[in-house]
């Protein structure tokens, strides 16, 4: 606290980020980060372009990445706007587009950065309760808005929607943007990308951080239409003209045309999140299906709060929110056989198995 703070800084909330202690031999499952590592062409990439053109500033459209985006998603390159890290597009998003003079719309469960992002830019906003399945209902977002925002899948829930419902959010509302946020959609849900061409108010949100196991890294992105990304790249350039230093552009670039590792990726994180949410049921937790690199869990006979701490204790990180109709729940995040089984061992001490 100063004196010499703005209003708005006073009035601020900041978003809280999973731990990232230096410990060794914690098994990290708190922050959603990949147990593979990122592709070697990435890497290589990266070091490739370390030389003496980094004292020369970056391109400052990314074009090179934005034409491989385009090529992998079949779109046009002006569809497509990239970031430092999508939390950073999400930023421009809601400054570009999510600032109306109706209520933003978003599920009362959802990405806690979400408000953090309205009390920045002064949105007023509205959440929309998920239902007993922690599902999110299309049809309550039928009332006057401004825009609309939703993760899909969900965090931390997990939980994901069809192609179709999101097809139907778009269309219920063609007046005003709708933003769909898939850091998480590689693992096992629909993309909504190739609706973009019926929906001119559609806007997809997608990460280097998950599913390319590249979070250091900072790339992030959005596929819409082309009137909805100039839009972006007018904040952009108002706010910071090179986002993407040229080991960013160069091993985002290269991590794309590595479908092989990506493909592999996912499914050992599709296998290990089976053995995760197996082993969890056997523990006597309850969770909804997860289409995502996470398991959203609770333990009927036991104060989440605790649990964490507890496995903490012993070792290892699951993620707690000390927040409404979630503090019951632990999110945690799919690791390797070997993390999961080290969080199994925990628990086994701590539920007495
Ligand atoms: C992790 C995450 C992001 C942001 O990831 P970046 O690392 O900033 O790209 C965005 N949305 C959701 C729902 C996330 O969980």
């Amino acid at each position: 606290m100063s004196r010499f703070w703005s209003p708005l800084t006073h009035g601020l909330k900041p978003y809280v980020p999973g731990e990232q202690p230096r410990l060794p031999d914690l098994v990290k499952l708190n922050t959603n980060e990949s147990p593979m590592g990122p592709s070697p062409r990435a890497l290589e990439a990266i070091r490739a372009e370390t030389n003496e053109s980094l004292r020369l500033y970056p391109d400052p459209q990314s074009t090179v990445l934005r034409q491989a985006l385009a090529a992998y998603h079949g779109v046009a390159v002006e569809q497509v706007f990239v970031g430092n890290g999508s939390d950073e597009v999400l930023a421009h998003a809601f400054a570009a587009l999510l600032n109306q003079d109706g209520p933003l719309l978003f599920p009362d469960v959802t990405y806690s950065f979400y408000p953090v992002y309205c009390r920045l830019f002064g949105i007023a906003f509205e959440t929309v309760p998920l239902d007993e399945g922690l599902r999110v209902r299309i049809a309550d977002y039928r009332r006057p808005c401004g825009a609309v925002i939703v993760a899909n899948p969900n965090a931390p829930t997990g939980v994901a929607l069809g192609r179709a419902e999101i097809a139907a959010l778009a269309a219920e509302h063609v007046e005003t943007p709708v933003v769909i946020d898939e850091a998480y959609v590689d693992f096992g849900a629909e993309t909504a990308i190739p609706l973009i061409g019926d929906h001119p108010n559609l806007l997809v949100v997608r990460t280097f951080s998950k599913s390319r196991a590249l979070a250091g890294l900072r790339v992030g992105y959005a596929i819409g239409d082309a009137a909805l990304i100039e839009g972006l790249t007018r904040v952009k350039d108002s706010f910071n003209s090179y986002p993407l230093g040229r080991t960013a552009q160069a091993g985002a670039v290269a991590s794309i045309t590595d479908e092989a590792h990506f493909q592999a990726g996912l499914a050992a994180i599709a296998g290990w999140r089976a053995r995760l949410s197996d082993g969890l049921a056997a523990h006597g937790f309850e969770a909804p299906r997860s289409s995502a690199n996470f398991v959203f869990a609770r333990h009927p006979g036991h104060d989440a709060a605790g649990l964490a701490a507890a496995v903490r204790e012993r070792g290892v990180l699951v993620r707690h929110f000390a927040a409404p109709r979630v503090d019951q729940h632990l999110r945690i995040t799919v690791g390797d056989a070997a993390q999961i089984d080290r969080l199994f061992a925990a628990l086994d001490e701590i539920l007495g198995a």
